[in-house]
């Protein structure tokens, strides 16, 4: 039993550990790394010196990307500027301006040089350049804690879906699921709260927006319930009316290192990892459990089947199949102490074959042998349940009858004595046993009653055999 509680334990600290394996890291974005030194063309260099520095329109507060605290540009995008002004050698300045696009359109002048973090649209390609991305963040679902994890936007096409109202994505997905459920939100925090009201069921961002979101609000109450194949691409914007200002950044990008990308998110994003049921690993796992419970049962049937027959072979008599001495010697010792207890009646028999020796000189060991088989099942046949049979030695027999007298006894006894005399055995024309019987007296141990059940059993043999005596 102790072994099956350990082994069920070992199961089960393998299934949490491969359980666990469930749980994947998400995979971001990492443009191809160039690891070639930036190399710029002369007219870059030229262009950059004359430039002397660089005017950088930022978003004063989207964090985790970017924010102006005090004066200065923090967050993810602002880790990354730093990043390309070291590279380039030159210094940028930077402009909080959430308008821009408004002012470009009001025909206003130009007052930055790049866009730190926009997205390429029609509308701003009149006056912008896009530069590859300098990385990608997977678009997330989040949802109330108690919803289920989702595969994919397939799961949740039916489902109203919350989206930034600015958000360039909306449309995106728009076009990708005609059917999709999307309410444009003013920000991200009102998208959450509706989704914790139960407004809506999902709210989808990018992974870090919904990460950050989460270390301020939220804790215990949404989870980040699915990621979409989609991604948000982090872009710059730079001025089209000085072309090689996106090429110079570009140049830079491709020379960002995956070291140096994996240092600037660490340092943002704490809800590194998303939950999400991976289903065919789920399967696979589930089936290396269920194969490794297969077999664990099939051993330890195994085991309890060869206990089993290891407990009964060292009970049973070879020959006879009956009780051995050694179990006879238990039962009779249980037997007593009960009767003492209880002070409940109890008797025991021996029997001993008549002249067994000259059945054996007569027709040989084999059928002496079948003579011994054949009485144990003829007195196996012939008393009562509750009573115990056993091989008590060569060509002895004990029986232990609980709650018989010696007059009970007797009459027990009688009655095989006549049966055995009178049944006809196969290899030879009579047998018959001589039976000594004695009752459990207060007081006496198991070596006085069996004693007297021996003494019994010589009167029988000295009265001619055949017979039947108590004591
Ligand atoms: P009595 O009536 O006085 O009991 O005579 P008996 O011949 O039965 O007694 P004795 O003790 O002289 O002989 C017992 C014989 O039982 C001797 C022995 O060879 C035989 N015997 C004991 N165990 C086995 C056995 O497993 N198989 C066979 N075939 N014979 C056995
Ligand atoms: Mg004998
Ligand atoms: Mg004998």
């Amino acid at each position: 039993m102790r072994c099956f509680t350990q082994s069920i334990l070992i199961l089960i600290l393998i299934s949490i550990g491969l359980l666990s394996l469930s749980v994947f890291a998400v995979e971001y974005f990492r443009p191809e790394n160039n690891s070639e030194t930036l190399q710029l063309t002369v007219e870059e260099q030229q262009y950059l010196q004359l430039k002397q520095h660089i005017t950088m329109c930022v978003d004063p507060d989207w964090m985790p990307y970017e924010k102006v605290d005090e004066g200065r540009h923090i967050g993810i995008v602002a880790d990354f500027m730093r990043l390309f002004a070291n590279k380039l050698n030159i210094h940028i300045e930077i402009l909080p301006n959430r308008h821009w696009l408004e002012e470009l359109t009001q025909g206003k002048p130009r007052q930055c040089d790049i866009f730190s973090l926009v997205m390429p649209t029609p509308e701003r390609k009149q006056f912008l350049d896009f530069t590859q991305a300098y990385f990608s963040f997977p678009l997330v679902v989040a949802v109330n804690y108690q919803e289920y994890f989702i595969g994919g936007i397939n799961d949740v096409l039916d489902k109203k879906l919350g989206i930034q109202k600015d958000y360039d994505y909306a449309e995106l997905l728009r076009l990708q699921y005609p059917d999709i459920y999307l309410e444009k939100v003013e920000s991200l925090d009102e998208g959450l709260e509706k989704v914790s009201r139960n407004q809506l069921y999902g709210m989808i961002a990018s992974l870090p927006e919904v990460s950050y979101a989460f270390q301020e609000q939220y804790i215990g109450e949404l989870k980040i319930a699915g990621k979409l194949t989609q991604k948000l691409n982090l872009t710059m914007g730079a001025r089209n009316d000085e072309p090689l200002l996106v090429e110079i950044f570009n140049k830079a990008i491709a020379q960002l290192s995956e070291h140096e990308q994996r240092e600037i998110i660490n340092d943002w994003i704490s809800i590194k990892y998303v939950s999400e049921t991976d289903y065919e690993l789920l399967i696979k796992v589930a089936s290396v459990m269920l194969l490794l419970f297969v077999i664990f049962m099939y051993r330890y049937a195994l085991i309890r089947r060869h206990n089993y027959r290891l407990r009964h072979l060292s009970v049973t008599d070879k020959l006879t199949n009956i009780n051995n001495r050694m179990k006879l010697d238990q039962e009779i010792g249980d037997a007593l102490s009960l009767a003492q207890r209880y002070q409940h009646h109890f008797s025991i028999i021996i029997i001993d074959i008549d002249h067994f020796k000259n059945i054996n000189d007569k027709y040989g060991h084999l059928v002496g042998d079948y003579a011994l088989k054949a009485l144990a099942q003829l007195l196996s046949n012939n008393i009562r349940d509750v009573d115990t049979l056993g091989r008590w030695g060569g060509e002895e027999f004990l029986i232990i009858c609980p709650g018989q007298t010696l007059k009970g006894g007797r009459l027990m006894a009688e009655k095989l004595r006549t049966i055995i005399d009178q049944y006809p055995f196969e290899y030879f024309a009579h047998l018959s046993c001589s039976f000594g019987v004695a009752a459990y007296a207060k007081d006496q141990n198991v070596d006085i009653l069996l004693t007297r059940a021996d003494n019994a059993l010589y009167r029988a043999k000295d009265l001619g055999r055949n017979k039947v005596c108590t004591n």
